[in-house]
């Protein structure tokens, strides 16, 4: 049956600041103090259906769930759940589909004293970087903001726990999707009330967009003080190229001049983010020349020690390897951290639970 009558929202509730879910209520007919309860519920309680919200008028529910799809499940704009993998250090990573039942991966990694959640920019990923299992598949689409936001929500809901770190290093590339990832920090920030400089972006290069990244969120949030984390992987140009098909669109030399331009706009020094590939890219000889590429630049060197998947034959180098790179970047003065594998066990990598999910025998 096709209904005459407008629905009654256009945009899911969820990714709504305070101002607009007023305005709105007030657009419904209600008083403007509607708006503020529904912020506490959507955002502090974490409600997932209007129907939910018992604050509100019963019939003023009843005929925003009618309206808004059937059962009203998607007013709000939280996603379902359709899968959960608990590794044994409690990394948690969860399946999630959107209202047009596109699946997305979020992963929640708790530590003592933080709670990070790796959230997803898009459904697949068109970089097709070689190592990566979402390159594999391609990109579906771009997440809109409350599809970003409810990923956070999710594994709040899930892990009892607070989150206090969110980094843009699921499925995606950020840098193609600038005003759905600002508008989401916006939103984490204000409405969640986490703080900026907890929460990491995380880029293989997209050409042109460091500069006008740095620039909308000086206009967007008012500052930029989220950490820029640059996918690098590679000492030279030739390597990264084979790495990283798209590479050879950004030459290393314009990436790096960019990042030194978003230092400057910003004032944060940039992380730069180093996949070890046993017998590819891990010899020290490789740490020396990253170093100097890397030299008179406030930066920070994280390095990633692969974690396999199906589709490749890329090593992951042992844990005497990853400390020799180490420490010839530390010899060299460069700041250099190594990231702890969590949830190995679970299909760590970027992109596998989805992969699982898909496949018949599962
Ligand atoms: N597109 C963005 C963010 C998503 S990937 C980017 O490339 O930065 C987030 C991080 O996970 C990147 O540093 C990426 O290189 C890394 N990664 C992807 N596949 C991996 C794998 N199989 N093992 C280890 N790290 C991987």
């Amino acid at each position: 049956m096709i209904s005459e009558a407008p629905s009654p929202q256009a945009v899911p509730l969820l990714g709504l600041g305070l101002g607009e879910l007023e305005a709105w209520a007030v657009s419904q007919g209600q008083p403007a103090f509607r708006g503020r309860q529904l912020h506490d519920w959507i955002y502090a309680k974490g409600a997932r259906r209007l129907a939910d919200i018992s604050v509100l008028p019963k019939a003023w529910r009843e005929s925003l769930a009618a309206g808004a799809d059937p059962g009203g499940a998607n007013a709000l704009g939280r996603s379902r759940e359709l899968l959960r993998s608990v590794a044994k250090d409690g990394t948690t990573k969860l399946l999630l589909s959107t209202a047009d039942g596109l699946s997305l991966e979020t992963v929640g990694i708790p530590s003592r004293d933080r709670l990070t959640v790796c959230v997803s920019s898009q459904v697949g990923c068109p970089m097709a970087c070689r190592f990566c299992a979402t390159g594999k598949g391609g990109l579906q689409r771009s997440l809109a903001v409350h599809e970003i936001v409810d990923q956070v929500l999710c594994v709040r809901e899930v892990m009892e726990r607070r989150p206090s770190h969110v980094v843009f290093m699921g499925m995606g590339e950020p840098l193609l999707t600038i005003d759905s990832v600002l508008a989401a920090i916006h939103c984490l920030c204000t409405d969640l009330g986490m703080a900026q400089r907890q929460i990491t972006v995380s880029t293989v290069g997209v050409p042109a967009t460091l500069p006008s990244l740095a620039e909308l969120a000086l206009e967007r949030l008012g500052r930029a003080q989220f950490t820029l984390a640059v996918s690098l992987h590679a000492p030279d140009q030739a390597l990264r190229e084979q790495l990283i098909p798209t590479a050879h669109a950004y030459p290393l030399e314009t990436l790096l001049d960019d990042c030194r331009r978003y230092v400057e706009i910003t004032g944060r020094r940039v992380s730069f983010e180093y996949i070890l590939l046993g017998g590819l890219n891990d010899h020290p000889r490789q740490a020396a020349a990253l170093a100097t590429l890397l030299r008179g630049f406030q930066s920070h060197v994280n390095l990633i020690p692969y974690n396999p998947i199906e589709e490749e034959d890329f090593q992951r180098p042992s844990p005497e390897r990853v400390e020799a790179f180490r420490r010839a970047l530390q010899e060299r003065h460069v700041a250099v951290s190594v990231r702890a594998s969590r949830g190995l066990d679970e299909d760590a990598a970027c992109g596998q639970l989805r992969r699982r999910a898909a496949l018949p025998s599962l």
